[in-house]
């Protein structure tokens, strides 16, 4: 198990908003121009060192930056900016950093990959270099395995675009919608329900796209009391970006809560700084979705962005995929939400891993995932236990599962279960349904 010092390594640093990337103006969407990053113009110059033993190395992300960017200064390495610039997208890069596996490189070579392959390189620096099958370094790097097809797999499975009134839109629910804002990450899981969608930066120009119509929809009909801004990560815009985004949102009276749905807390925590927070504090209530996958992701840097995202009085929750060979246990699994709660983060979703193409090998049967919902409820606090949901193929959104505890009736009891399996009578008379 990966263990991090005491102390947090961002202290004292304020990031400016980053100079723009390769992205230009959306075109006629009134907003302005929202500006992320591309893929590094240059790549890293890093020092090739044997790796260490990895296992006792006091801080991954410390002895990661000494070992691979020596001529890195702790300020630079902790500027978001900086962290997208040097993102890892070169197989080359990464052979010199982390012991690659024959499948894991011929994976990543394969053009076809969906998502692409890229991450931040403090996210690297929490992946075991040595071990191909640690939890972190499975979602974040490709595999052969992407490549087989299973019954019931589909490039679009929500059917999202079939709910989709306007370009990167889907209104499915009848008071809510999701807006597609961006289509980069910083890092990209290779379980992604947007793999269709996301990483296509400067090919298909995703991000520059005019989110004008979608935002016209919102205001042209008051049914829509609440806006998800997702992507891709909405947290990899420009602050400016941003603000011009939240404000245009707010200036639509009907629209009662905006959320926004991220990575970046777990894999770009140096993205949450305290100007950013500044800015989404101006917009209560806004309603922070982070999505962790693993007890590892609680890092002194994630913890210390949630806690400036909770001191700005923005409510977070967290999404969780659950993922076979990843977190599908008992142990990880409250490890995971447990620590959520220390870091004021309300476990939310578990949610069963959606059939995107190529994810069978992420796939768990459903029967575990209620064997673990049941090993929560009841053993920890509830707030450490989210709903356990599948998003239906097909477009019939999140339907919850729950383990069975009516046992069934006696008269007029109820014959319930408990969490230690032990059954209890309530009284449930008949005559009072009938009335
Ligand atoms: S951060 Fe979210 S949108 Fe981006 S690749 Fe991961 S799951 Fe997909």
């Amino acid at each position: 198990m990966l263990q991090r010092v005491d102390g947090c390594l961002m202290e004292g640093t304020e990031p400016e908003e980053p100079p723009s990337g390769r992205c230009g103006p959306i075109p006629n969407s009134g907003m302005g121009p929202l500006t992320l990053f591309d893929q590094p113009d240059h790549q890293p110059s890093f020092t090739r060192q044997p790796l260490s033993d990895w296992s006792s190395s006091p801080s991954p992300a410390e002895s990661f930056r000494a070992t691979f960017f020596p001529r890195v200064d702790l300020k630079t390495w902790n500027d978001w900016r900086w962290q997208l610039k040097h993102r890892i997208t070169d197989i080359g890069l990464l052979a010199g950093m982390i012991s690659l596996t024959a499948d894991e490189k011929a994976a990543i070579l394969r053009s076809k990959s969906r998502p692409p392959f890229a991450l931040t390189p403090y996210y690297l620096s929490l992946v075991n270099p040595l071990d191909p099958s640690d939890p972190l370094r499975r979602t974040v790097l490709p595999s052969l395995a992407e490549e087989a097809r299973s019954p019931g797999e589909a490039a679009d499975p929500l059917a999202e675009e079939e709910d989709s009134p306007a370009p990167h839109l889907v209104h499915r629910y009848p008071d809510r919608v999701l807006l597609l804002a961006t289509g980069f990450c910083s890092t990209y899981c290779r379980y992604c329900t947007r793999s269709r969608l996301v990483g296509r930066a400067g090919a298909a120009g995703f991000e520059q796209t005019d989110l004008e119509p979608a935002l016209a929809y919102i205001e042209a009909n008051p049914t829509i009391r609440d806006v998800l801004i997702s992507g891709g990560d909405p947290l990899t815009l420009a602050d400016k970006s941003l603000a011009l985004l939240l404000d245009r949102l707010r200036r639509i009276k009907h629209l009662e809560l905006i959320r926004i749905g991220t990575k970046a807390p777990v894999v770009l925590p140096q993205r949450i700084t305290p100007s950013l927070t500044r800015i989404l504090r101006r917009y209560h209530p806004l309603f922070i979705s982070i999505h962790f996958t693993h007890p590892r992701e609680l890092t002194p840097e994630t913890h210390q962005a949630c806690a400036r995202l909770a001191d700005a009085g923005l409510p977070l929750g967290s999404q969780t995929v659950l993922l076979a060979g990843v977190n599908d246990n008992l142990e990880t699994l409250r490890s995971l939400f447990q620590g959520l709660l220390r870091f004021r983060v309300r476990p939310y979703y578990l949610y069963q891993c959606d059939p995107i193409l190529g994810s069978a090998h992420f796939r768990t049967p459903v029967s575990r995932g209620l064997e673990l919902i049941q090993g929560l409820r009841g053993h920890t606090t509830g707030y450490a236990v989210p709903s356990y949901v599948i998003d239906a193929p097909g477009g019939g959104g999140k339907i919850p599962l729950q383990p069975e505890y009516v046992a069934g009736r006696q008269g007029d009891e109820l014959i319930l279960r408990n969490y230690q399996g032990r059954e209890f009578r309530y009284p449930d008379p008949l005559a009072a349904r009938a009335n």
